[in-house]
Formats: C-alpha cells, sequence, structure tokens
C-alpha cells in the first residue's frame, strides 16, 4: 500500500497551473497572482500631512509662538507657494505639504483644537509646543520606490495586497483562472437534503461538506450530482466534466470493496486508475487517475473519510491548479492530554488544541469514527499519528494541523 507522502507525490505530479487571465481589480480578490508587480509609483506619491494641522517653516518649530496662517491646503489640493518665516497653512491628513514645510503641528497643539467641521482658517494661530523637524510628515517614497518588486507571480491576493494594488493604479490584474473542479457524489442510499427520508436511506452530504470546502479553496464548482450504484450513471455524470473541461474531477464513495463500488470500476474501464489505496487512517480506499483524460480524486464514501482526504490530497492539487507555489501544510506541534491508540496507519485524528499555561495541549473530539461527523465538528485541530506508531502516551508531542 501507497505511504500518504508517496500518494500525494504521485497526485501533485500530474497538476499544473492553470492558465492566466486579465482581471479588474475588484474581482481579483481571492485569486493567486500571474506575474511580478513592480511598482509604478512612489509610496507615499508625495509629501504629506499625516496629521490635521499647521504646516510650519524651520524657524518656526523651535518653541511655541502666534504665526500668521496664509493658506488652508485641503486634502487633494496643493499650493506652489513657500510658506515664509513666521507664516503657517492649515492643512489636512493627506494634502501635499507647501514648499518649504519642516514639520506639521496637530491641531490639537494648537489654540485652534475645538472646532466644527466646516470652520475657515483663523487669521493667526498660537502654538504651544516645540515640533521636531520631520514630525507628522509623511515623504515621498517613504514606503516604497518606483520599480521596487512589490508582488510576486504565485502569491494569493488577499484584502491587503488589493489595497496595495490599488494604491498602486493597477486597475486591472493578470492571475489564474479559477479552477474548474468536478464534484460526484454515489450511492443508492443517498437522498437529497430537501427530500424526505425513506427506510434505508440517508440524507447525501459528502457533496456540501466538499463543496465548502472546495469554494473556499477558490475553485469553480462543478455539481455532478448523485450517482447510483450503477457503472451508466457514474458514466454519464463523468462525461459531463470532461465535456465542461474539468480540471480535476473529485468525488466520494464506490472506490472500496463493496459489491456496489463502481466508482472504481469505470475509471478503470474508461481511463487509468493509477492507485486506489492509502495507508492512512481514515481513509484508505482513496482512488487516483483520470477518467477520459481529467484527472480523478476518488475520496472514501465515510463523512470524516472524505474531508480528511480532501484535506491531504485534494487542497495541495487545487493549490497547485491555481498557480499558487505549493509548501508543505504549516503544522505545529501540541502536547497529548489523555494517551492515544493508534494501528500502525498515518493517522489524522480530530482534536480540540488549545492553549494553556503557553503550551498548545490537544485532547481528542470523542468516537473517532469515520462515519461521525461530529467529531470534525468539535474539532479545530487534526492530529498526525505517523505511520508505524501504535500508541503513544500522555505528554507526547504530536504534530497538529488547524483546520478551518
Ligand atoms: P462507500 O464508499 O460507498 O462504501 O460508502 C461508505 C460510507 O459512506 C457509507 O456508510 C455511505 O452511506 C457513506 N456515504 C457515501 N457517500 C456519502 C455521501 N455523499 N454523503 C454521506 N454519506 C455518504
Ligand atoms: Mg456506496
Amino acid at each position: 500500500m501507497l505511504s500518504v507522502s508517496e500518494a500525494h507525490e504521485r497526485i501533485l505530479a500530474v497538476f499544473s497551473p492553470v492558465e492566466t487571465q486579465t482581471v479588474s481589480l475588484n474581482r481579483a480578490a481571492g485569486r493567486v497572482l500571474a506575474r511580478d508587480i513592480k511598482a509604478k509609483t512612489d509610496l507615499p506619491l508625495f509629501d504629506n500631512s499625516s496629521v490635521d494641522g499647521f504646516a510650519l517653516h524651520a524657524v518656526d518649530c523651535a518653541s511655541p509662538r502666534t504665526l500668521k496662517v496664509v493658506a488652508d491646503i485641503r486634502a487633494g489640493s496643493t499650493t506652489s507657494k513657500p510658506l515664509q518665516p513666521g507664516e503657517c497653512a492649515r492643512i489636512m491628513t493627506g494634502a501635499s505639504l507647501p514648499p518649504g514645510t519642516e514639520a506639521v503641528v496637530m491641531v490639537e497643539d494648537t489654540d485652534f483644537s475645538v472646532r466644527a467641521p466646516g470652520t475657515p482658517a483663523p487669521q493667526v494661530v498660537t502654538i504651544h509646543k516645540a515640533i521636531q523637524p520631520g514630525e507628522n510628515i509623511r515623504r515621498a517614497g517613504d514606503n516604497l520606490h518606483t520599480g521596487d518588486m512589490v508582488l510576486s507571480a504565485g502569491m494569493h491576493l488577499r484584502a491587503q495586497e488589493i489595497g496595495l494594488l490599488a494604491m498602486l493604479g493597477e486597475a486591472e490584474v493578470q492571475v489564474h483562472r479559477q479552477p474548474r473542479l468536478a464534484l460526484l457524489s454515489s450511492g443508492d442510499e443517498l437522498l437529497p437534503v430537501e427530500t424526505p427520508l425513506t427506510p434505508g436511506k440517508i440524507h447525501e452530504s459528502n457533496s456540501y461538506t466538499l463543496a465548502a470546502l472546495a469554494e473556499e479553496a477558490g475553485v469553480e464548482l462543478i455539481r455532478l450530482g448523485v450517482a447510483d450504484d450503477s457503472e451508466v450513471d457514474i458514466r454519464s455524470r463523468l462525461d459531463q466534466a470532461v465535456e465542461v473541461k474539468a480540471d480535476v474531477i473529485v468525488s466520494s464513495a464506490g472506490v472500496s470493496v463493496g459489491a456496489f463500488d463502481y466508482v472504481k470500476s469505470v475509471i478503470e474501464e474508461d481511463g487509468e486508475l493509477d492507485f486506489w489505496k492509502v495507508n492512512m487512517r481514515p481513509g484508505k480506499p482513496l482512488a487516483f487517475g483520470r477518467y477520459r483524460g481529467v484527472p480523478f480524486i476518488g475520496l472514501p464514501g465515510n463523512p470524516v473519510s472524505a474531508f480528511v482526504g480532501f484535506e491531504v490530497f485534494v487542497r495541495p492539487a487545487l493549490e497547485k491548479l491555481s498557480g499558487l507555489e505549493v509548501q508543505p501544510r504549516p503544522h505545529q506541534v501540541a502536547c497529548l492530554v489523555e494517551p492515544l491508540e493508534s494501528d500502525g496507519r498515518e493517522s489524522y485524528l480530530r482534536a480540540v488544541v488549545s492553549q494553556e499555561n503557553g503550551r498548545l495541549m490537544a485532547r481528542l473530539t470523542g468516537d473517532q469514527g469515520s462515519g461521525n461527523i461530529l467529531s470534525l465538528v468539535q474539532a479545530n485541530a487534526l492530529l498526525i499519528v505517523p505511520s508505524g506508531v501504535k500508541s503513544l502516551p500522555a505528554n507526547s508531542d504530536i504534530d497538529i494541523w488547524l483546520i478551518a
């Protein structure tokens, strides 16, 4: 049986980043940048005030004094008239400094501090304290210079990157398109959540869990629905994925050794099955291959196994498809509160991890059966028991992945 890391490697090897497209900046959040961005401008763009106050000449910074107010500079306006000794200009936060400004005094440090919005500038103002040269001034290029490399291809664009791109005047950005993930469930026992149950049936849930995970990971989702346990139905739904040019097909169930596990046999007949068992728990029956050329990941049917299989194999595949640089998932180390038993397979157990006296402490969330999704609902982490380990005493250190 393949180890988790071998399976991981074989899966990642078949994926490469999807093509790129240009999108307007307001559609770019969550996407993956496809080319490096160099700053087209300095930031700040020009010398400006970081407070509402009065711009001072160098000779007038040293001690408290009364000055003549010769200009009123709002944000968005400029003046070219240089300040002379004994003169100052009222200035608003973000407004361009008049030439000759050495520092800005906050309005709170003057006799003009408590004013309603719209109050005109005074004729004279008294400054209460000495100001350091440069105080309350943001210089052009303080944060970055034209030509600086600011963002690199393969980055996930978060809110702050979008904000930076806007500040740099990038109205459109080159990103990777969203990978198309086709999602299939299978099983005669499965009814849609809105359909009343009949004896022996259960509500289909994996497509909801997996769709939520996939959409969070930034894919365009194609729902192939729920196939009966029949080769004909499974095949016709997989054909839809091929027609819409899915980048990857993800299914759940039907890849084990049950008498009606037809998903695997369809892949064997109409595609190529690379492997279908991985030495892990939960999630041993996990199939990987291609269906008519489209990469196929067949997750197990049990709800916890499907979730774990997604986290371990599908998420990194989606990262690679998206154009992200795939890094090993960050893990932390926690301390086991209670002893733990495993069966020697690489195990992903559900736990609550909390900070106690400066240490991360991990407690299993009860019944670890692969059908018990409550064990995941109550969890904020997966504990990773390495293969070959059958038991761990209390107080052992263990690797964990935090889960959203
Ligand atoms: P199978 O892989 O078909 O043997 O399914 C294993 C277990 O997972 C069975 O208990 C199924 O009823 C359950 N199962 C399979 N698919 C789903 C699904 N989409 N939603 C909820 N449970 C499922
Ligand atoms: Mg089944």
